[in-house]
């Protein structure tokens, strides 16, 4: 089992042609989930106690279980937030897995966590952080709004800790903010004080200014950070930024910003100014596996002063002091969020990176940005359809006249059944995109991150989009 031999060998080649014609195929089978009962009919038991063998075990994977998971990068998956890795970032994936290496710690993984910092240090500069930022990678964008707010606590926290160590912190964020934010707070055991949202939820400068007015004295102590979000998950809108920022500035907290979707854009020149104020975050976070083409699963969190994080994660115990730094060297990854143990998972996008050049990225994301609006045009001449609000960055959200929300999700299971396209409808929400008193409304909402998602692809739903939903 551990010695390389005649079976490994055959493994080997089995495992890498499967992985080449993966990644030859343009595009993918687009797949589709299973009942748990036909999995198991069809895979059969396969945790045995003397094993099936390399053939058997490898042919179960790709017959059986393969096909019951959908392909997120089929140019025609447009559901949540998709992916679409490049060739170079997957293939040296399968080298960092060969590796093995252990990346929590300069001591054990020096050469892999000075790449990482260098693919970091570009989405530092990107954004505007000054010399200094710097961050790690961790598994999403979950992980790592959690451990941001972490160090955002533990900064407010610290500042006056005789009267802060009983108080409950509280986030400010808008409507629009990621779930993940929500969660964090609940995980931290922190309230979120919501920003009053302008437009479809977005953080705004009247929000901002309405929010400072209303602040008790006693809720003002509290506050721990100011969260933005560049590029909502639901309608693809950046916040205010610079608001958000100044909000920040005045109470004297953090700023975060969630990018986790939208910050790709960043290496777009054109697209900088929607996100001005970004370079004033405390900390920021944006996810490589949505729309910066690598594989599952990353995300890259910045701080503007990584000692504040350290301060915050930082594990001890007599077997880690081994690993305590002098401050000569970069800090340790699993000083900066809350893990220990981590994957290299920088390392396919720094590979990516430093094969490509960052402007084969920038202009990748355009290629992106120009599908999605021509996306809206379509959509906006359809007489069928409307577009709900303007396209910022990649998420073109849009209204079938005339539908229920039994005939969005009859239209959308349809086309996954077909093997045409895996999209799935949203709900603009009262209080949240909508205001609050409405009823909730069910659309349709179509994020575009894949370089091979064509306009020929969006016209095929538009057409389809005039017929009546199998029901
Ligand atoms: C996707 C997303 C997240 C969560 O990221 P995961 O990688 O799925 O954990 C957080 N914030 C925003 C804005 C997102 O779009």
């Amino acid at each position: 089992m551990h010695r390389h031999d005649a079976d490994t060998e055959h493994l080997s080649r089995l495992a890498v042609d499967y992985a080449l014609d993966r990644l030859r195929l343009d595009p993918p089978p687009l797949d589709r989930p299973r009942s748990e009962a036909d999995l198991a009919s069809r895979l059969g038991p396969s945790v045995t106690e003397t094993g099936l063998g390399i053939d058997e075990a490898f042919r179960r994977f790709t017959e059986v279980l393969a096909p019951a998971c959908i392909s997120v990068d089929h140019p025609r998956f447009l559901a949540f937030v998709p992916g679409a890795p490049t060739e170079a970032a997957t293939i040296f994936d399968l080298v960092v897995s060969a590796s093995n290496i252990y990346a929590g710690s300069w001591l054990e993984g020096a050469g892999a966590v000075h790449a990482e910092n260098e693919a970091l240090a570009w989405l530092a500069g990107l954004a505007g952080l000054p010399a200094g930022a710097g961050g790690v990678f961790v598994s999403g964008g979950t992980a790592g709004n959690l451990s941001a707010l972490v160090a955002a606590r533990w900064t407010w926290r610290h500042r006056d800790l005789e009267r802060r160590r009983a108080l409950r912190p509280v986030v400010l964020a808008a409507p629009g903010a990621h779930s993940s934010v929500v969660q964090a707070a609940s995980v931290m055991d922190a309230d979120v004080v919501m920003v009053p949202g302008g437009e479809f939820g977005r953080l705004t400068r009247s929000g901002v200014d309405r929010i400072r007015d209303s602040l008790t004295p006693e809720v003002r102590e509290r506050i721990a950070a100011v969260v933005a979000t560049a590029g909502t998950t639901n309608l693809g809108l950046v916040d205010d930024l610079v608001a958000a920022a100044d909000l920040a500035e005045e109470l004297g907290v953090w700023f975060h910003v969630d990018g986790a979707y939208g910050a790709a854009a960043l290496c777009v020149e054109e697209m900088r100014p929607f996100f001005d104020g970004i370079e004033r975050a405390d900390s920021f976070i944006v996810d490589p596996h949505k729309w910066l083409f690598a594989p599952f699963d990353a995300c890259a969190l910045v701080y503007r002063e990584p000692d504040r994080a350290r301060a915050a994660h930082t594990q001890s115990a007599g077997y880690l002091d081994v690993l305590a730094q002098d401050h000569q060297e970069p800090p340790n990854p699993s000083d900066l969020a809350h893990h220990l143990s981590r994957r290299a998972r920088g390392l396919p996008l720094w590979f990516s990176l430093a094969v490509h050049g960052t402007r084969a990225y920038a202009e990748a994301v355009a290629t992106t940005l120009a599908t999605a609006r021509a996306a809206a045009h379509l959509v906006a001449a359809a007489p069928h359809l409307e577009l709900l609000c303007p396209v910022e960055l990649s998420v073109v959200a849009l209204r079938r006249r005339g539908w229920t929300p039994r005939d969005y999700a009859a239209w959308c299971e349809g086309l996954l059944d077909e093997g045409l396209a895996f999209v799935t409808p949203t709900t603009l929400r009262p209080g949240v995109e909508l205001d609050v008193g409405s009823i909730p409304d069910t659309v349709l909402r179509w994020c575009i991150v894949n370089p091979r998602t064509t306009i020929d692809d969006i016209a095929l739903l538009v057409e389809r989009l005039g017929t009546e939903p199998r029901t």
